[in-house]
């Protein structure tokens, strides 16, 4: 195998957690795989809202500095580590590691990889496995999604929004899309939302409710959090599934147990780095995924893309609120 170029590489250093603008681009060693992993030169690295939370130091694990962020990305195998036979040097490949992404060359366990599409670009490879798993949980292995029921998306623009709107259009559901601007409406319409509505509507409640028939929704997927989780309970028809998947808002939510009892809702937490551990499930996923890409149903919204140097940009826009789509950054370019 060759080696790379030089043994020092670009990289986006956190050396202290907080807002985007911690990021800092720095000289680091190229990461050399060891037994079992291949090292990977990074064309695209997809953006989770889970990355910006890590550099803040609020995602769901400890965030250990010093750290390269970036967990989702797409690339070429560059150089393979002892033992590895799974995956040939010049093939692209997509990956969920933990982090290290933001950077000229990744390494990543054999093991971790997933198969693309080779109709896909780097971007779109990049765009998909987070989201697009997420969504088949939220919407399937979790929510227990139905043909011809109602389920309504919030942020429905962006990364999981985009890919949960496709996906519960493709298993024949009807879509209630929520997002903070028009342009973000247009595009859940574009795609196949069946009705769309402001995020800050005054009337967004019973809008909701009378839009799913003047029951309430059976299945919503939530990521906002806060004050917003208390409306997603008063938008769920009876029995109805909430689905908590995130917490964009950051704020805290309070839940009085008692309340689910009333009207027999159900409340379900989905988190996909645990979810990838029930390999059934994965498994499951992915068999329902890949007919989907395959026949074009489903495509990945690459939305703003970004340079490495731009990576603090890059994520402030997320916080934002500024992008659509699935924000990505090349470091090649
Ligand atoms: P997005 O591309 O969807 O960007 C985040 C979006 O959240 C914004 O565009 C915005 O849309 C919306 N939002 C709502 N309220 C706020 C707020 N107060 N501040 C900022 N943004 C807000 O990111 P992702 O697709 O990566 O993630 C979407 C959500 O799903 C996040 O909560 C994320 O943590 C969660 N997620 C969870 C996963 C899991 O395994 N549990 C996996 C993937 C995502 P708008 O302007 O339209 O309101």
């Amino acid at each position: 195998m060759l080696p790379p170029m030089t043994d020092q590489m670009k990289a986006i250093v956190v050396e202290r957690l907080g807002p985007p603008d911690v990021m800092e681009i720095k000289d680091i060693p190229v990461p050399q795989p060891g037994e079992g992993e291949i090292r990977i030169e990074v064309e695209a690295v997809g953006i989770n809202f889970a990355d910006v939370l890590a550099v803040a130091g609020e995602y769901l694990t400890r965030t250990r500095v010093p750290y390269t962020p970036g967990m989702e990305f797409a690339g070429i195998v560059e150089s393979l580590g002892e033992g590895v036979t799974s995956v040939k040097v010049g093939q692209r490949v997509a990956c969920l590691g933990g982090s290290g992404a933001l950077a000229k060359y990744a390494v990543v366990k054999a093991t971790g990889i997933i198969p693309v599409p080779e109709s896909f670009t780097g971007a779109q490879a990049a765009a998909f496995p987070v989201s697009y798993f997420t969504a088949y949980h939220g919407l399937k292995t979790l929510g227990r999604g139905q043909e011809g029921e109602w389920v309504l998306v919030q942020a429905a623009a962006g990364a999981l929004g985009t890919a949960s709107v496709q996906l519960a259009k493709a298993m024949g559901m009807k879509v209630i899309a929520m997002a903070s601007i028009e342009e973000k409406l247009q595009l859940a319409r574009d795609l196949g939302a069946d009705v769309t509505l402001l995020q800050d509507d005054p009337d967004r409640v019973q809008k909701v409710r009378d839009a799913a028939g003047g029951k309430g929704v059976p299945l919503i997927l939530e990521v906002v959090g806060g004050p917003r989780f208390q409306e997603s309970l008063d938008m769920a028809a009876d029995q109805g599934r909430v689905i908590v998947i995130g917490n964009a808002s950051r704020e805290q939510a309070n839940m009085r147990p008692v309340e689910l009892m009333k009207r027999n809702l159900t409340v379900t937490g989905l988190w996909l780095t645990s979810m990838m551990n029930d390999r059934e499930a994965t498994v499951a996923a992915a068999q329902a995924l890949t007919p989907l890409v395959a026949s074009g149903q489903v495509t990945p919204q690459v939305g703003p893309t970004y340079a490495l140097a731009e990576s603090a940009r890059a994520f402030q826009d997320i916080l934002d609120r500024k992008t659509i789509g699935k924000v990505v950054i090349e470091p090649g370019r």
